[in-house]
């Protein structure tokens, strides 16, 4: 829901843009943190979610790590205020450059996804004469119940190693000298809305730790990822996520050993609900079935609907008369450059200001220039900002 003196502003700048609403973030970022002081849970965010830097500044602030899968990202979020000592790096495939940047750094882990890699670092280290911390990615096999896409924590995925490979892990780890385990590391998907899936998470959790332990090994670091999803159909009820019921549920089932710590990776939960994308319609005309509103924001843009059939909100921000259906489409020379199929608008017309909602996670980070377009810019609700 935009004020009258918020879309008076609108008007003035180039669109499309990518419009940020810094109140909700900073809202967003406390209610989070407050859930999980209480059970003395650490947070590290996401940033492949969204790295701009006047986001990552005030989510460093706020006192998170960082969660991060590529150097870039390590370089973004020092950059942006974020600890070493708090930053974790993930990902499948990282290069021998990235894996050097983060020992040199000593960052707090580098999450490794597979045996060879884990012979990678271990050279890697040796040769720059330190012990690199790690945690192990593991495949819990949990299913996420989300699209495939954003699925990561079944046995058919790219990501970790598989429970079967255990022994031989433990047995490569005693041979590389350069390595210290540090943790166990988890990340099922994204946006996921059923909470249930957590619980199936820390049943599996809970089993994969006591196997580490019988083997005498005690991982002082238990990461379960992020994934909670957003309410994509109703951005202005449900602004914040439900975090509270989010980090129970990790209370109630999850069995933490010792000290063990309990980690999180955020993203889209943190960023998602601050953002929107905010595009100017520039012909309306008639289809077969439906008109077609066009835009001048594309899939360049925001992704998201494309690549995933994801749904966002969309709103006439300009006309308030009566309601029509619409296909809302980019310019892109694509047929699924398209954001919304029937949306319920009213009336529309040339000129009129779109706002396409919940776009502050993976909008701005997965736009590219195709059809040779400029990348949009970003504006911020704080006033101190342009
Ligand atoms: C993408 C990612 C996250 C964040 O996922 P969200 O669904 O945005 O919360 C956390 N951890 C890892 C390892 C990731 O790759």
């Amino acid at each position: 829901m935009f004020k009258e003196e918020t879309i008076s502003l609108f008007r003035t700048i180039p669109t499309p843009f990518y419009y940020y609403d810094m109140e909700l973030l900073a809202a967003t970022l406390s209610e989070c943190s407050k859930e999980a002081e209480k059970y003395g849970y650490l947070l590290h965010y996401a940033l492949k979610a969204n790295s701009n830097p006047e986001i990552l500044a005030m989510i460093s602030s706020t006192g998170y790590g960082a969660d991060c899968v590529s150097g870039n990202e390590i370089k973004a979020a020092l950059t942006n205020g974020f600890n070493p000592g708090r930053i974790m790096f993930s990902g499948v495939g990282k290069s021998d450059d990235e894996i050097t940047l983060a020992l040199q750094l000593r960052i707090q882990s580098i999450n490794v996804e597979s045996r060879q890699e884990m012979e990678v670092i271990n050279a890697l280290a040796g040769a720059m004469g330190l012990t690199a911390d790690i945690s192990l990615r593991i495949i819990p096999n949990v299913d996420a119940r989300t699209h495939r896409y954003i699925t990561t924590g079944l046995e058919e995925n790219k990501f970790g190693i598989l429970p079967w490979d255990f022994d031989e892990v433990l047995e490569k780890l005693k041979t590389l000298g350069n390595l210290r385990l540090k943790g166990l590391h988890f990340h099922i998907g994204s946006q996921i809305t059923d909470l249930d899936v957590f619980k199936s998470l820390c049943h599996r959790v809970n089993d994969i730790n006591g196997w580490f332990m019988t083997n005498q090994v005690f991982p002082e670091i238990i990461n379960v990822g992020g994934g909670l999803g957003i309410d994509y159909r109703d951005p202005d009820r449900n602004g914040i996520p439900d975090f509270s019921s989010y980090f129970r549920i990790f209370s109630d089932f999850i069995e933490l050993q010792g000290n063990q710590q309990l980690h999180f990776e955020p993203g889209r939960a943190l960023v998602g609900q601050c953002g929107s994308l905010i595009t100017k319609v520039l012909f309306v005309k008639k289809g077969i079935s439906t008109r077609f509103a066009i835009v001048d924001a594309g899939m360049n843009d925001l992704i998201r609907p494309a690549l995933y059939q994801s749904y966002h909100r969309i709103e006439n921000l300009t006309s308030g008369e009566k309601p029509e259906k619409y296909d809302v489409v980019g310019p892109i020379c694509e047929s699924s450059d398209c954001f919304g199929k029937a949306v319920t608008l009213p009336l529309t017309n040339r000129g009129d200001l779109l706002a396409i909602r919940s776009v502050g996670a993976y909008g701005q980070t997965m736009a590219s220039r195709y059809n040779l377009r400029d990348l949009a810019k970003a504006f911020y609700s704080s006033p101190t900002r342009s």
